[in-house]
C-alpha cells in the first residue's frame, strides 16, 4: 500500500496506521489519508489518537504529520480523523478550479497562469490584460450546465512519455510518473490533488468579479457550500434594504441613486447656509467670536478686517484667525504649548485645533492679541 493512500481512498475520513518515523515537527505514517499540501491545495488538518494536528506537508519523500511529537513513538497503532468539512470545501474548489481553466481554455482560448484556493475565495490569475464581463459570466453558465450534468472526474497514472503524448492545455511540471485528472468532457491535467468523484459535487459556483494583479485579470470565484453561504448573505442583504427603501428589489438602485443624488443637494443647501451665518457672524464686528457654523464657511469671505472664529465639536475646539500682520501670529503662536494648540496657515488666514476645556483662556488671548 502506498503511502500516499488518500489518492486510493479519497472519501476516506478516518483511518488506522503505524507510525514510521517521528521528528521535532510532527509524524510520519506508514500509509495516511491526510492530503499534504501541494498544487494550491492546502494539507489535510484533524486529529490523530485524538491529538489534533494542524496540517500536512511533504517532507522529502514523505508526508509529515504536523503534530506535537511527544505523545508518538515508532511502531505506535494510529487512528486518523480527517477535518472532513475542511477537506471537502478544498476537494470542491480545487474540482471547480479544474472546470473553470479548463473552460476557460477550450471555451475562451484563455490561459490560466497561477491559482489559489483561499479559506474565502477561489482565484484564477489568467494571462490576459483584459476580458470582457460578459465572457467571465459566460464562463459562469458554462461551468453551472457542466455541474448540472454531473460529468465523472477519473485519474490516468501515466509515465512521464505517455503523458506528454496527450494534448493537455499545461505543459507537466513533475519528474517521473504522472498522474492525469480527467474531467469528463471537459478537462484533462497532470495534477497532484484531490477532487470531488463529479462534477456535481461542487454544487455550484458564482462569478464574484475580477482584479488586475501584475499586469493581468485575475478572477474571483466561490463554490461549494461557500456558494450557498455567499447567495444567502446577498438575499439577507437585498431584504433588508428593500424593507429599509421600502422597495422592491428592481427599485433598490434607483432609490439608492435617488437618496444620494439629495444627499449631495442638501449638503450643498448646507454649506451655502453655513456661510450665509458666517458671514453674518463676521458682519457683527466681534474680533474675537465662537462660531455656531465649521470654520470652512469662513475660508473664501471677502474679510478686510482682522477676526478670529472659534467653533467647537464633540471633543475639540478649532480655531481661525485672520490677520494682516504675521507678527500677530507669532506672538499667538507662543500660546501653542501652554493652550494645547496644533496648527498654522499661509498669512492672513491660520487655522487648528486645540482643547476645548481652554476655550475661553483662548479667547483672552486672542481677544488681547487683536484689540491691541
Ligand atoms: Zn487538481
Amino acid at each position: 500500500m502506498r503511502e500516499q493512500y488518500y489518492y486510493d481512498e479519497p472519501y476516506l475520513k478516518e483511518y488506522s496506521s503505524y507510525v514510521a518515523a517521528v521528528n521535532e515537527k510532527g509524524i510520519i505514517l506508514d500509509s495516511t489519508i491526510s492530503y499534504a499540501e501541494g498544487g494550491g491545495q492546502p494539507g489535510d488538518r484533524g486529529t490523530i489518537n485524538g491529538i489534533s494536528y494542524s496540517n500536512t506537508i511533504h517532507e522529502g519523500d514523505h508526508i509529515l504529520h504536523v503534530v506535537d511529537p511527544s505523545s508518538f513513538k515508532v511502531g505506535d497503532e494510529v487512528h486518523i480523523q480527517l477535518d472532513w468539512p475542511h477537506r471537502y470545501d478544498f476537494m470542491q474548489q480545487h474540482t471547480a478550479q479544474h472546470l473553470l481553466s479548463g473552460l476557460m481554455f477550450t471555451e475562451f482560448g484563455i490561459g490560466t497562469l497561477a491559482v489559489h484556493q483561499g479559506d474565502e475565495i477561489l482565484t484564477i490569475e489568467t494571462d490576459r490584460m483584459d476580458i470582457p464581463e460578459e465572457t467571465l459570466l459566460s464562463l459562469e453558465e458554462k461551468a453551472n450546465r457542466k455541474i448540472c450534468e454531473n460529468h465523472k472526474v477519473s485519474y490516468l497514472e501515466l509515465s512521464h512519455a505517455d503523458a506528454e503524448k496527450l494534448d493537455l492545455r499545461r505543459s507537466i511540471k513533475v519528474e517521473g510518473d504522472v498522474r492525469i485528472v480527467v474531467i469528463e468532457g471537459v478537462d484533462k491535467i497532470a495534477c497532484g490533488g484531490i477532487h470531488t468523484a463529479t462534477t456535481g459535487e461542487i454544487g455550484s459556483i458564482i462569478y464574484m468579479g475580477s482584479e488586475l494583479i501584475r499586469g493581468h485579470v485575475r478572477t474571483i470565484w466561490k463554490t461549494g457550500d461557500r456558494a450557498v453561504r455567499e447567495r444567502r448573505a446577498n438575499a439577507e442583504v437585498v431584504k433588508e434594504l428593500s424593507r429599509l427603501l421600502s422597495s422592491p428589489r428592481e427599485k433598490i438602485s434607483s432609490q439608492v441613486t435617488s437618496l444620494l443624488e439629495q444627499i449631495s443637494n442638501l449638503k450643498h443647501q448646507k454649506a451655502a447656509l453655513e456661510k450665509e451665518v458666517a458671514i453674518k457672524l463676521y458682519d457683527m464686528k466681534e474680533s474675537v467670536f465662537v462660531s455656531s457654523v465649521p470654520l470652512s464657511s469662513y475660508q473664501d469671505i471677502e474679510a478686510d478686517r482682522n477676526f478670529a472664529a472659534i467653533y467647537t465639536d464633540e471633543d475639540r475646539l478649532n480655531w481661525l484667525l485672520r490677520c494682516e500682520d504675521p507678527n500677530v501670529f507669532k506672538a499667538f503662536k507662543e500660546h501653542f504649548s501652554s493652550l494645547g494648540l496644533k496648527g498654522g496657515g499661509r498669512g492672513p488666514m491660520y487655522q487648528g485645533s486645540g482643547d476645548k476645556a481652554k476655550i475661553d483662556e483662548l479667547i483672552r488671548i486672542l481677544e488681547g492679541l487683536l484689540d491691541e
